[in-house]
């Protein structure tokens, strides 16, 4: 098909003919992770409007060739970036409307959390969005959406009410509970393998909370057992509206690698959060280096803290896991905590329970567990990749057979897979993609040579010699 029988009012770069920095541009531009892959679309559409998605979709049909999407850019692996494929870049497809009355913000996939929140503070309002400020709504809600306090209030995608989305054979379409109902049901957790494309989420809101405040204690990591014991040990016990994280990191100004517990509490009134944070304070190990208790804190300090600590222009590996509820936690995390490679890289452990411990309304979400653990390797140079990859890979050899299975959002198929649903929801999730896109046009899950197509995931544990 020759490129001028698109119709000229597509926003189009085609690999073969547009200027190679344009070209490059439009590819990874927007792409977070500085590791950029050697995967080359035949052309990027930099839609604005719901019209240019159809027509990239009913393009892509014509050429029989796939498409892929990018809403904020943020997956790790670049699952956007495909060979031979329309690459439907969202980043100027922006909306976002609220109703107060009914409580539902609709926004285009593109829409940060941070963006969404800002419109919706002003309000009174809030979405528990992730917990940095510039990752998109699209992957993040198709993953699932680990949000703000998502221990107590749920996953994020529990709150997609309805979407609009363009098919694989290029027709737009309304989801809901009562029209298309298993495309809904997908929304919640199918991750890159979403068999259509969304262009817009109806979600449910609520009202923002009056007060946060923070207790955070820096240890030096020799301390590791100890407090990390502690921190588990308190959590079962603790106030159900307070998000419970331990990392260790190397903060600036201590430069040495540290054990950090954190607390964030979410209340009506600061005194009802002094009340929350009493437990940590009162029970906290002697010892750390410092202590900051019950700081007033907010969203928008929160997001600064995480782009501080996920900075922009590095090159990225992530990894994640569920621990098993019933393993020596501590122990199984211990190497991952206390062997970071870099100075930049953190691991993170994130208390789910009580959320992992409710049974969950029906979605293909379905895999979780009390503890959740994800490892950010962050380097400047491309010369440290083996090595800061090989640390990541060494590390999970050892903790992936303590875990139940891993969270999409985290994961690189590409490397390892494992269980990523229970099994009855996988079976559900990859007939539904059959259903909806028998001929694969929507790229889907990028495993190890880009060879799952509709079959999509096996939902077993594998390594992929992906690098
Ligand atoms: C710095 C950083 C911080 C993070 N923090 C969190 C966090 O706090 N909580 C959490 O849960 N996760 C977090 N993540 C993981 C994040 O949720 C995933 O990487 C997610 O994929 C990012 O969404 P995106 O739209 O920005 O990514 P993109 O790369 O744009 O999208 C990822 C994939 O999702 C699919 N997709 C996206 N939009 C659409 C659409 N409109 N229609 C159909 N398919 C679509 C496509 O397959 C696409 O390739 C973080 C990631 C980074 C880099």
């Amino acid at each position: 098909m020759a490129h001028t029988e698109v119709d000229s009012s597509l926003p189009i770069v085609w690999r073969d003919s547009a200027d190679p920095k344009d070209y490059e541009e439009a590819r990874v531009g927007r792409v977070f992770n500085q590791r950029r892959p050697q995967r080359f679309p035949i052309a990027v559409v930099l839609a604005e409007t719901d019209s240019h998605v159809l027509q990239a979709v009913q393009l892509a049909n014509k050429l029989d060739c796939r498409v892929s999407v990018r809403s904020g850019g943020h997956s790790w692996a670049a699952w956007s970036v495909r060979d031979n494929a329309v690459l439907i870049e969202l980043g100027k497809l922006k909306h976002i409307s609220v109703d107060k009355e009914a409580m539902i913000a609709s926004v285009s996939p593109s829409t940060t959390g941070q963006m969404l929140n800002d419109t919706l503070s002003a309000e009174g309002l809030m979405f528990c969005g992730g917990h940095c400020p510039d990752v998109g709504l699209g992957g993040f809600l198709l993953q699932g959406g680990m949000g703000w306090n998502c221990r107590n209030w749920g996953w994020a995608c529990e709150n997609i009410l309805a979407l609009d989305v363009v098919t694989a054979n290029g027709e737009a379409i309304h989801v809901d509970a009562k029209e298309n109902s298993d495309l809904l049901w997908a929304s919640k957790g199918a991750g890159p393998g979403f068999p259509a494309v969304i262009t817009r989420f109806h979600l449910k809101i609520r009202k923002q909370i009056p007060a946060m405040l923070s207790s955070t204690f820096l240890y030096p990591i020799a301390r590791y057992d100890e407090v990390m014991n502690w921190i588990i040990s308190i959590t079962p016990s603790f106030d159900s509206s307070t998000e419970i994280v331990a990392v260790s990191a190397t903060p600036p100004g201590i430069d040495q690698l540290c054990i950090i517990p954190l607390f964030v509490t979410f209340q009506e009134s600061d005194e009802e959060c002094r009340v929350a944070l009493q437990q940590a304070n009162s029970t906290r190990p002697e010892g750390y280096l410092i202590e900051e208790v019950n700081k007033r804190t907010s969203l928008a300090k929160e997001y600064k803290d995480q782009a501080n600590a996920n900075p922009h222009g590095h090159r990225y590996c992530a990894e994640n896991g569920y621990v098993k509820n019933d393993v020596d936690v501590a122990e199984v995390l211990k190497k991952a905590f206390t062997t970071l490679p870099t100075s930049k890289a953190f691991a993170l452990w994130y208390a789910m329970a009580p959320c992992s411990r409710r049974e969950l309304p029906d979605m293909a979400l379905s895999m979780q567990s009390d503890h959740y653990f994800a490892l950010y390797t962050i380097w400047k140079d491309e010369k440290d990749d083996d090595r800061c990859q090989a640390w990541v890979r060494e590390i999970m050899k050892e903790v992936a057979p303590q875990c139940e299975g891993a969270y999409l959002g985290d994961s690189d198929f590409q490397v390892r897979q494992t269980k990523y649903w229970t099994d009855d929801k996988a079976r559900t999730l990859m007939k539904l993609r059959n259903k909806w896109d028998p001929a694969g046009r929507i790229c889907g899950y990028l495993d190890h040579g880009d060879q799952a197509g509709v079959a999509g995931l096996l939902n077993n544990d594998e390594w992929c010699n992906g690098y």
